[in-house]
């Protein structure tokens, strides 16, 4: 089974309704170059299902994922000739995501493409940490 939101922009690519670079497609995924590129050889790879975050995808559909994701980092890295490459999956609006249809990307990264990759750790300290545990672990 698999959800198709008639106005998803990703759905549509899926459904052959607007044209979209195709790098690879099985029967959960499908996989396309992205429209407007951080760097050469940016890649999307979604499933062939709507759901806006990853935290509601089947487990079909993240396995999938999860076993193409290497090979296709692989062939970008081939490819490209570049060992280097972020994947990033963004989930809601506040994060960055703009397509409310999950997807990850595949970044190659370049030197001094200015792109970034520190964001802004904080301390960690051991209560907060045991509080974590214990909160997140009930939910599994
Ligand atoms: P995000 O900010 O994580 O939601 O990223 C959405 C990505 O989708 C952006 O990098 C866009 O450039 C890309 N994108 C949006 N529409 C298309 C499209 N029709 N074909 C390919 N990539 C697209
Ligand atoms: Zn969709």
């Amino acid at each position: 089974m698999s959800n198709h939101d008639p106005n998803c922009i990703f759905c549509k690519i899926i459904a052959s309704e607007i044209p979209a670079y195709k790098i690879y497609e099985d029967e959960y995924i499908f996989s396309f170059l992205d429209i407007n590129p951080l760097s050469e050889a940016h890649l999307l790879v979604i499933p062939k299902t709507h759901e806006e975050t990853i935290d509601t995808l089947p487990e079909q559909y993240a396995s999938a994922i999860g076993r193409a994701l290497p090979k296709l980092a692989k062939a970008v890295k081939l490819a490209t000739d570049n060992p280097a490459f972020n994947i990033l999956q963004n989930n809601h609006k506040r994060s960055g995501q703009e397509v409310p249809h999950v997807h990850f990307h595949i970044i190659p990264r370049t030197e001094n493409d200015n792109l970034g990759y520190r964001w802004h750790p904080k301390q960690l300290d051991e209560e907060n940490a045991q509080q974590l545990i214990a909160d997140i672990t009930a939910h599994l």
